[in-house]
């Protein structure tokens, strides 16, 4: 069965067609700039033929999604024949609030349910919704299913997910730790057991998700038992753009002193901070380790900050496992920055991890494989496992439909 998983923000639309026979992506594409006001791209690559449009307004994801078919089914450049060959459509949700602990078959009570975690998710869960309507409209007899970021979180308990705010905000709003990058979390912390061909029962293990975005994650016997991202991704670790974990009394202090509106100080929070509101140059972690490379202060003090934050959250997870087996780096920077991955296990040799400097950089740009990076003798085993959130909600989705 061929199934098409898509992730739909608010101005794009990503999705990639993979045929669940061996497992193969036979497909990717993005549509860009959805109702922005300005003319869109879209780009779709099968092999080596690419079908690139570009200057047409894309004013809703309804025609959005009409692009993605008539480009997945171009008799040239296209990768099916028949609008019949997709079985599935899987969907990337950002928030299931507690709501959902496991991936569904979407129908009209899982809609509201998305529509209810609105405020929980206000930038994505509409555009995701956007992205499920759209796709019942151009395909109304295929099954749709939804994944969501927040559901293999599910399993933290309340001294985890719990914030020291009054209880009835929790029981009121919903208000607590959800965290995200779930999919990615899932997908590595089952795939480094199968790497290693280990049981994931009786394993503890950290995931390191270091991308534009990050999270980490502690993980017993393959359930999660806490992770840095709170009631949205803005908590925990120093990102592209995000802040990270800050003292609440921040936002006010800046409000009152800028007159700013509390969303004008989370917006900056998200968008403005983090890699790039430290070294005032970039978010992309390979620009701001090029200059700090070459002694740009700001550049190694945002270098060092993220590497600090790092270290100091696998040492709370350590201590809030009792332990722990392995540590596994993933996504965009965990994958392929070696010399960062050095600079956080450097000085964890006391708590047996010791890195193998070979393997490390072996394993780095672009290169990136599963692999292990510690030496044989560390008492903890340091990985490389890449990330695969398209071949875990694929497979969500068939394991759904196919009964
Ligand atoms: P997102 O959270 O948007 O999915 P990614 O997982 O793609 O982000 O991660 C983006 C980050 O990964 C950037 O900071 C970038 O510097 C880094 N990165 C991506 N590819 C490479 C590479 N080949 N070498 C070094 N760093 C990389």
């Amino acid at each position: 069965m061929k199934i098409l998983v898509v992730n739909a923000g608010s101005s794009s639309l990503k999705y990639q067609l993979i045929d669940m026979d061996g497992e193969k992506m036979i497909a990717k594409g993005l549509v860009e700039r959805i109702g922005t006001g300005k003319p869109g791209h879209q780009k779709q690559v099968v092999g080596k033929e690419v079908y690139e449009v570009e200057g047409v307004m894309i004013d809703t994801h309804v025609q959005a999604t009409e692009m993605m078919l008539k480009a997945l089914l171009d008799e040239e450049k296209g990768a099916i024949r028949s609008m019949n060959e997709i079985g599935a459509v899987g969907h990337r949700v950002l928030h299931g609030g507690t709501k959902f602990s496991a991936s569904v078959i979407v129908n009209q009570a899982v809609k509201d349910a998305i529509r209810e975690c609105i405020p929980l998710g206000p930038l994505h869960n509409p555009a995701n919704l956007m992205g499920i309507e759209a796709c019942e409209k151009v395909m109304p007899t295929t099954p749709q299913v939804a994944v969501f970021d927040t559901a293999f979180h599910q399993t933290m308990p309340p001294k985890a997910y719990m914030y020291g705010v009054p209880k009835k905000f929790l029981t009121k709003y919903g208000v607590r730790k959800y965290g995200f990058h779930g999919t990615s979390h899932r997908y590595v912390s089952k795939r480094v057991c199968e790497f290693l061909g280990i049981s994931q029962l009786g394993t503890k293990m950290i995931i390191c998700h270091l991308g534009n975005g990050s999270s980490l994650s502690a993980v017993v016997d393959g359930k999660c038992v806490d992770t840095t991202m709170g009631l949205t991704p803005l908590d925990g670790l120093l990102m592209g753009t995000r802040c990270g974990t800050c003292d609440p009394a921040v936002v006010q202090f800046i409000a009152n002193n800028e007159n700013m509106t509390v969303d004008e100080v989370l917006n900056m929070m998200n968008k403005e901070s983090g890699l790039l509101g430290i070294s005032g140059l970039s978010n992309d972690m390979r620009d701001v380790d090029n200059a700090a490379d070459n002694y740009h202060g700001d550049a190694m003090l945002a270098r060092d900050m993220l590497v600090y934050g790092i270290q100091k959250y696998i040492g709370s997870f350590v201590a809030a496992m009792g332990g722990c087996d392995m540590i596994v780096f993933t996504a965009g920077i965990g994958e392929n920055n070696g010399a960062l991955r050095e600079r956080i296990l450097t000085g964890m040799e006391w708590m047996g991890a010791k890195l193998d400097h070979a393997r490390n950089m072996a394993c780095a740009d672009g290169h990136a494989t599963e692999c292990v990076i510690s030496t044989d003798d560390s008492k903890m085993k340091l990985l490389v496992i890449p990330t695969n959130e398209e071949i875990m909600i694929a497979r969500d989705t068939l394991e759904l439909v196919k009964h």
